[in-house]
């Protein structure tokens, strides 16, 4: 398993490499960020070991599950999923930025146990780009109006925008929502509700990374092509799965 991990990583990053040619961008300014959502801790550490210093989960679980077998290991970790009220104390055991902040209630859960220990978190806002109602995520016209509200709580670093997108087998049509997402951040700078170079995008995976950087992705977010298929049929950030 660890040549194979090491054989996907190198040709993902070959893949970033060749994106940022083609758009002009410096692969520096890319971070690859690993969704390890049932991925066996010992996989996990192959891929840290070999280079990655990022990590995401869908489930504050599974960064409990996982954490005595990667302890040892200097690692970033992102929460990617939804998040729900009785995990907000947990989640901030393990992570440094939650990227999937979607309402009011939980960022100011958020604040009050920050606040009580006395520490920031970044936090990224997650946006639906594709209308579906499975998806979670605010409507991008909300995006600024939350903005606001957030800044009134302190422990919150605003450090960008996140999004999942349309996932579809036809490529052009996954395109749509990472160019508004792209287009709610240009939206937030114009207006000067952000800064350009601070307010960074989360967008991109393993299908679509490519048009991701094109549409001026930060982060991208990647598991299948790290780590092969996973066994759940569902994609997990549907709420019936992510309960679980
Ligand atoms: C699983 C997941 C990814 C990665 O998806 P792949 O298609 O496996 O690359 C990215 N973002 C989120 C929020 C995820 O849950």
């Amino acid at each position: 398993m660890k040549e194979i991990i090491i054989h996907n990583l190198h040709t993902v990053h070959k893949r970033i490499a060749l994106a940022c040619e083609q758009s002009g961008r410096n692969s520096a300014d890319i971070r690859l960020l690993l969704a390890t959502k049932t991925v066996p801790a010992a996989y996990i550490r192959m891929a840290i070991e070999a280079g990655e210093n990022l990590i995401g989960e869908n489930k504050v679980q599974e960064f409990r599950d996982k954490h005595d077998a990667l302890a040892d290991l200097s690692v970033e970790r992102h929460f990617i999923g939804h998040l729900q009220h009785n995990k907000v104390k947990d989640v901030l055991k393990y992570v440094s930025c939650v990227q999937s902040l979607d309402r009011l209630s939980i960022a100011g859960e958020l604040d009050r146990r920050l606040q009580q220990e006395g520490r920031s978190l970044d936090v990224f806002i997650q946006v639906n780009t594709s209308y579906e109602d499975s998806k979670f995520g605010l409507q991008p016209a909300e995006v600024a109006g939350f903005i606001r509200q957030l800044k009134s709580l302190d422990t919150l670093q605003i450090k960008g925008l996140m999004t999942i997108g349309l996932l579809d087998v036809d490529k052009e049509k996954m395109r749509p929502s990472l160019t508004l997402l792209r287009q709610t951040r240009e939206q937030l700078i114009a207006t000067g509700i952000e800064n350009s170079d601070q307010f960074k995008l989360s967008m991109g995976m393993s299908q679509d990374l490519e048009m991701a950087i094109a549409e001026g992705a930060d982060i991208i977010r990647v598991g299948t092509a790290v780590f092969g298929n996973r066994v759940v049929g569902k994609e997990i950030w549907n709420e019936s799965e992510a309960e679980k």
